[in-house]
């Protein structure tokens, strides 16, 4: 089963009579550790037009040396304009997609593997 067929099942109203709020929180977690959110800040670099992420541009804002990344916990921060989160909530601020095809898009492009979660 491929990663798309994997998430239509578990987003399908027809899958079972699982909680699918639950059902997601798997794929969360996979994401969550598969996706390095450096790798994907240096990606998305060009569609959010900031130079010098490493240095600590805010994405958001582009306000200078106040955006942080956690390494521990793979979490952003951005002093200024406050913006926090992990790699999935940077993904839909940034590029203004709801969480689920947040889901896909990641998966999709970061070949997340979601073996064994249906
Ligand atoms: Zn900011």
């Amino acid at each position: 089963m491929t990663n798309v067929e994997i998430l239509n099942r578990l987003t399908s109203c027809a899958y079972g009579n699982k909680d699918h709020a639950l059902e997601m929180q798997k794929v969360w977690q996979r994401i969550l550790s598969q996706v390095d959110i450096e790798l994907f800040i240096k990606d998305h670099r060009g569609s959010i037009r900031v130079e010098k992420y490493e240095e600590g541009d805010c994405p958001f804002d582009g306000c200078k040396k106040e955006f942080f990344i956690k390494k521990e916990s793979k979490l952003f921060n951005c002093w200024m304009c406050k913006k926090r989160g992990d790699v999935i909530s940077l993904c839909s601020k940034l590029l203004k997609k709801p969480l689920i095809d947040v889901a896909y898009y990641l998966v999709e492009k970061y070949d997340v593997d979601l073996e064994g979660l249906v």
